[in-house]
């Protein structure tokens, strides 16, 4: 089967991996250059544990992580590692065409993808394919060139969160509030991360309280936060955002099939995102060697394993459930943000 994988982050990747593990030789196409990330921590919950342990990349990470929820003899729930390890070592002598995009595809007459058209540095080329497996993230070209449908839905919350280059005392911690909202943090090896929901206020209004207000209500609200909050220098380090959930009703059509963020995003209270991306590389992975010679089989039988473990994380993402919606019960005295005058 000629597969083109676009998109080589860590779904991309990983999928490269378990195929060339069965036998298989991808093309993957990635747009930046080899190596680039963007530093941060990062929380692997147990959801992608087999598909990395098989290409030899958990055992090799989990020293470079802090635990989480550790348990006698029994593997701890996730992990928070610097984002960067984990990418470098799935990337480990994986041929990649870095610095290319995937710019079209290319459909036969009665609208089965059969190929793809990638960008680089010399200019245009087409790359026939049985199977392209789109890995390009939540925002994907490739699912819009192929007509496919996606639904986002904007989360009722606002979301405040910072990063600093000095750990906490502990892995992760997550709070809520009395009105339903919710306050985490995690720490890594090198760094920590917090993040609360709070009011849609926009940037403007979520920042203006300033930096010492930002550390004095996290430290009051989430105590394990301490050392990691109390190292931000500037207010640049806090940002505010409007996060967004998304589904895709289909998962494939003949000659693609949609994986990873492409295919769903999950709310930042879950951790789980990248879990069930790899656990999608993994399932697809195995019913491409089930069918190595029919696509759309393979496709079938992904969606006959996955939708079971997909489809009921989605319907029960805290964003969309919730016993205390947004709005329905004012903040307790010193909860809310930005504070009252
Ligand atoms: C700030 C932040 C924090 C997060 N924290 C966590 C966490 O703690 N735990 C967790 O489980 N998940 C987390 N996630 C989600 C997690 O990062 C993703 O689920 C994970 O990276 C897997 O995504 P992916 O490979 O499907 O897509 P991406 O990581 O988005 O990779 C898509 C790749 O496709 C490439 N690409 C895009 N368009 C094209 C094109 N046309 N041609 C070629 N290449 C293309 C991009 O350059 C990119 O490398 C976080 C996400 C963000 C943004």
């Amino acid at each position: 089967m000629k597969i083109v994988i676009a998109g080589g982050g860590m779904v991309g990747l990983t999928l490269g991996k378990l195929l060339r593990a069965r036998g298989f030789e991808p093309t993957i196409i990635e747009r930046m250059p080899e190596g680039a990330y963007i530093p941060r921590g990062y929380m692997l919950g147990f959801q992608g544990y087999e598909p990395l342990k098989e290409i030899g990349v958990l055992d090799a990470v989990w020293p470079e992580g802090r635990e989480i929820a550790p348990q006698d003899g029994q593997a701890a729930v996730a992990v928070c590692i610097e984002v960067g390890k984990v990418i470098n070592a799935i990337a480990e002598d994986l041929p990649v065409e870095y610095e290319h995009s995937v710019v079209d595809l290319v459909k036969s007459d009665d609208g089965r993808v059969v190929g793809v058209v990638i960008e680089g540095p010399d200019g245009q080329r087409t790359i026939e394919s049985d199977l392209v497996i789109a890995c390009d993230g939540k925002d994907s070209r490739v699912r819009a060139m192929a007509g496919m449908e996606a639904h986002y839905a904007a989360l009722p919350e606002g979301t405040l969160a910072w990063m600093s280059t000095t750990p906490s005392e502990t892995s992760f911690a997550m709070a809520y509030t009395s009105n339903g909202q919710h306050i985490g943090m995690l720490s890594w090896p090198q760094g920590s991360a917090g993040w609360r929901s709070i009011d849609k206020v926009g940037a403007e209004a979520a920042l203006a309280p300033g930096l010492d207000a930002v550390k004095e209500m996290w430290t009051r609200l989430l105590p394990e936060s301490r050392l990691g909050v109390e190292a931000l220098e500037s207010i640049e380090q806090v940002r505010y955002g409007e996060p967004e959930l998304l589904t895709t009703p289909e998962w494939w059509t003949p000659g693609l099939v949609l994986i990873g963020d492409s295919a769903h995003f999950f709310g930042p209270e879950t951790g789980i995102s990248s879990g069930i991306g790899l656990g999608d590389a993994h399932a697809l992975s195995e019913a491409i060697r089930q069918h190595p010679n029919d696509p759309d089989a393979a496709c079938i039988s992904y969606v006959g394993w996955r939708a079971p473990v997909v489809r009921p994380y989605e319907a029960m993402d805290p964003g969309r459930q919730r016993m205390i919606v947004a709005g329905q019960t004012p903040a307790g005295p010193g909860e809310g943000w930005p504070p009252e005058a």
